[in-house]
């Protein structure tokens, strides 16, 4: 396959993949052969994407390779193949899959192979998706940057100087960068949304309980919630469909049937439709670029048949002080299960006693982060006995009023629509000293999660001062994501229009890795010898 075909295969979408390989126009050995060179040509290096923590080469291709056999032999088993059997993707390293590392981005996680798929792996692997690799993330999903890994930050494709967004900055950049068609990511307070914002791609937190969390590595188990990352609204909405479902191994797992999201993706309509604009989340404290992007959004909502309405989420304001008191304190109970006895890394303390508590303490120091510490200290602390109602309880109730608000903004609006995030990709480095700075990049993600009701966030733009990407979220009732992917769609191809095509055509093209000068005899042996 020459190197053009290869780039090109690689700017196709899920859904263009897909068609090409049932046409047999393409093959799935050729399609992942293609982002294997992609990843290997801008995900190394000293200022690489390092998208990826681990790639799965092999196995990737084995998959592939068995897709176009059976396509090849024809008959029921190629007519029973999955549409999107044979497109790659890319799993965010805090779900658990068998045969490949899974680290949650912690060294107190190194080398350590789960026994067993998570519910999402496994029904990746029943629709015979390659997975390319697993991607970085902040320490147990734990940040907004990508910066709190202990492998090294991601950098944004857009400029390798920032920030990819966090905690699932690995798999926003790996499709940003077209390492990935597709990606899984997890969302806790705007893991999947948040780095979709700063990176130009699509992101959706599905509706708490929508996708099984069976195997994903809990960070607060009340708010997780697995999700699609693509470049457009329809390759999510595809992911969406293969991941969604009642799945009994998770207890919170919601038991309606799916609706069909392919088909509202595809319909893409807001006639007549309510869309609300949350007065709390735009405005002050919003960069003028994403203000800016986002006023154009509502304008084409308007022109294509929507009624924008106003709708006030006085409580809001509280969600992020909530949010840092019951996700800290999940977390903090969550986390200890690593203890230096049944997972990964152990390290003895230098002296006697060797007793469970010291060689726990070790580990946990060792293998632990500074902003894990911090949140799990910080949780120990809201739950312990006499502060548990003034923080924890309170937290709760706080939570309440969230639902509640949503509630009757959903009286009045079939959708809700915010900027995603309040600013475009900072620089790497930047917030980096300053958690609560780094906390405030949730502001407009966290409020679904404390509702559990479904978010997506789409490229808006790029904002005038800095030319960077500008998310756009909407907000759906519990269960209506398919209205997420309806109004979604008509958003997305209004805008595609303004900006003369996908938002992502205009990233810079990303630098070869810096590879080491090839040595005299190298550059002798290749030119000269006998191969
Ligand atoms: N950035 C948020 C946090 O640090 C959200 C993390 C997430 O969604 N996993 O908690």
């Amino acid at each position: 396959m020459n190197e053009n075909h290869s780039n090109q295969l690689v700017r196709l979408t899920a859904a263009q993949l897909a068609a090409k390989l049932a046409a047999r126009e393409v093959t799935a050995v050729e399609v992942v052969q293609a982002h294997l060179d992609r990843i290997a040509a801008v995900d190394g290096g000293d200022r690489g994407v390092h998208a990826f923590l681990h790639v799965n080469t092999e196995e990737a291709l084995a998959v592939a390779a068995e897709v176009d056999a059976i396509r090849a032999a024809g008959g029921a088993a190629a007519d029973e193949l999955h549409e999107l059997a044979g497109v790659p993707i890319a799993v965010k390293d805090l779900i658990v899959t068998v045969g490949q590392p899974t680290t949650a981005g912690s060294k107190i996680l190194e080398g350590w192979y789960s026994p067993y798929d998570a519910t999402v792996v496994e029904k990746l692997r029943a629709a015979k998706m390659p997975i390319l690799g697993k991607t970085n993330l902040d320490e147990f999903a734990m940040g907004s940057s990508t910066e709190h890994s202990a492998f090294g930050p991601t950098r944004n494709p857009w400029d390798p100087d920032r920030i990819p967004g966090g905690s699932g900055g690995g798999s926003a950049a790996a499709v940003a960068a077209f390492e990935a068609p597709l990606a899984l990511g997890t969302d806790t307070g705007g893991s999947i949304r948040q780095p979709g914002a700063v990176t130009g791609t699509v992101g959706v937190k599905p509706t708490y309980g929508g996708v099984s969390r069976y195997g994903a590595i809990a960070m607060a188990s009340s708010l997780d919630q697995i999700g699609p990352v693509s470049r457009t609204v329809l390759d999510s909405a595809l992911l969406h469909q293969v991941i969604g479902g009642h799945d009994p191994r998770d207890s919170t797992s919601l038991p309606d049937p799916l609706a069909d999201l392919v088909a509202a993706a595809r319909l893409g309509n807001v006639d007549g439709m309510k869309i609300g604009i949350i007065k709390e989340l735009h405005g002050e404290g919003y960069q003028a670029g994403v203000e800016h992007r986002f006023n154009e959004s509502l304008e084409l909502l308007k022109q294509a048949g929507a009624e924008i309405v106003e709708v006030s989420c006085p409580n809001f304001k509280y969600a992020l002080g909530a949010y840092y008191l019951i996700m800290p304190s999940e977390a903090s109970s969550n986390l200890a299960k690593f203890d230096g006895v049944r997972y990964g890394l152990r390290v003895l303390p230098e002296e006697p006693p060797m007793t469970i508590e010291r060689v726990m303490g070790a580990t946990r120091a060792a293998g632990f982060g500074d902003e894990v510490k911090r949140r799990v200290i910080l949780g120990t602390y809201a739950l312990s006995a006499g502060y548990y109602d003034a923080y924890y309880g309170s937290a709760q109730k706080v939570r309440t009023l969230i639902q509640r608000d949503f509630d009757a903004a959903f009286a009045k609006a079939d959708v809700l629509i915010s900027p995603t995030a309040p600013t475009t990709a900072f620089k790497l480095g930047e917030k980096l000293d300053d958690p609560l700075a780094m906390y405030l990049n949730d502001v407009a993600t966290i409020p679904a999660n404390m509702a559990g009701v479904p978010g997506l966030s789409l490229p808006g733009g790029l904002a005038d001062e800095d030319g960077l990407p500008v998310g756009i979220q909407l907000l759906a009732p519990a269960r209506e994501d398919a209205r997420l992917y309806r109004v979604g769609a008509v958003l997305e191809s209004l805008l595609e229009e303004k900006w003369g095509g996908p938002l992502l055509d205009k990233a810079p093209e990303l630098p070869a890795p810096e590879l080491p000068a090839p040595s005299l005899a190298e550059t002798v042996t290749s030119h000269g010898g006998s191969h």
